[in-house]
């Protein structure tokens, strides 16, 4: 199979942790008989410097003409300064926006070798493998009306929270088919019992289920589901919810984990899926072969899964960093005594070895 990816390296330590995805996708392109074309485009604070704009339009145009793009991250001390529309993160709103990515995935995995490392005890997290399904366009973030006025003499700030019946079920199918792959479970989480948005999202989900009769679908208060991530979180499987719910949910799920550089994330929706690291560019560590390729690398096992269908380099991929983990290789943000650190070339290597 041959596939183009767009790579987008951004700032900080995006660049070191997008090589080191290349040195893992170059060794399955091998060991599977595959050719990966890479283009490499400019977005983010790389971008500014370069053109003036976060995101260039030359970096649109590849991205929408390869079959899959993969992110670093972007962002830095620099750009700080810089006014709204000239932000570095500003670029991530437009590839959404511009690909059409309305399904943002998040999986929270533990690692049985790293499950010291949750806040929780290892037997409430130990096997723990959750994707949470989040809709990425919609609800209250991008709701109109939105703003700010005077109402009866005092100043007031209001938001929207709207969802249409199409994009509700577009979501939820898409968490329907992740759900199919997988446990051939899934959980829909809204606030039925007081927001007419969600009861919307409940009985499009329940009516979208007929399509899918292989997969159990249930319902849950978001906030329930919040204090059951925390109390039992090997209840859930895949959880499919609206926008600012999902925010807030993915990255509790996350942080069962108790690693941000383990972390992997996929966007989809459109034509073309975008893949990145939950973290961001982490410029106190940039440049020094510090940064832990992994969540990256797990990205790039997310791409061949979900936009190239090679279920099977994926799995290799993803069982390779369980067996470097368990061998007690570490870089420096989850390094323990009596393990063996390595640096971000270093664990990139490795994981590429044992693929
Ligand atoms: P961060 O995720 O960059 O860093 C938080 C902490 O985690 C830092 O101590 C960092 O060293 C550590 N860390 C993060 N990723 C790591 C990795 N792979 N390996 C080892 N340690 C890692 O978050 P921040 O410091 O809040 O943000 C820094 C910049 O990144 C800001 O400009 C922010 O806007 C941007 N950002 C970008 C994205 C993105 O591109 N998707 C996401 C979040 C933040």
């Amino acid at each position: 199979m041959k596939k183009t990816i767009t790579l987008i390296p951004g700032d900080g330590i995006g660049p070191e942790v997008v090589a080191g995805a290349v040195t893992v996708l170059n060794r399955v392109a091998v060991r599977f008989g595959h050719t990966f074309e890479y283009r490499t485009a400019l977005a983010g604070g790389a971008a500014l410097d370069a053109h003036g704009v976060p995101l260039p339009d030359d970096t649109l145009g590849k991205c929408r003409t390869s079959d899959a793009v993969l992110l670093g991250a972007v962002g830095g001390p620099k750009w700080d300064p810089n006014p709204q529309h000239l932000k570095p993160e500003r670029a991530l709103l437009g590839l959404r926006k511009e690909l059409g990515l309305f399904a943002n995935i998040r999986p929270a995995k533990i690692y049985a070798a790293l499950a010291d490392a949750s806040a929780l005890k290892r037997e409430v997290v130990e096997g723990v493998d959750i994707v949470v399904v989040r809709e990425l366009t919609g609800g209250l973030y991008f709701g109109k009306p939105a703003g700010f006025e005077m109402r009866n003499g005092e100043p007031v700030g209001f938001n929207t929270m709207i969802y249409s019946e199409s994009e509700v079920r577009r979501i939820v199918r898409a968490a329907f088919d992740i759900a199919r792959k997988r446990s051939k479970r899934l959980c829909s989480v809204d606030k039925a019992n007081v927001l007419e948005t969600s009861q919307l999202w409940r009985r499009v989900a329940t009516e979208t289920a007929a399509e899918f009769p292989d997969v159990e679908l249930s319902h849950m208060y978001v906030d329930n589901c919040s204090m059951q991530l925390v109390r039992n979180p090997k209840q859930f499987d895949v959880i499919v919810t609206e926008n600012m719910f999902g925010d807030i949910l993915s990255d509790e799920a996350a942080m069962l984990t108790g690693s941000i550089g383990m972390l992997a994330s996929a966007s989809l929706g459109g034509t073309v899926a975008l893949y990145e690291p939950v973290h961001g560019s982490a410029p106190d560590i940039a440049g020094q072969d510090k940064a832990n390729p992994i969540a990256t690398i797990a990205s790039a096992a997310m791409m061949l899964k979900y936009s190239f269908g090679l279920t099977d380099a994926s799995d290799a991929v993803e069982h390779a960093i369980e067996t470097v983990l368990g061998k007690g290789l570490r870089t420096g943000d989850i390094h323990t005594p009596g393990t063996t650190l390595l640096g971000s070339k270093g664990m990139a290597e490795a994981v590429a070895a044992e693929v």
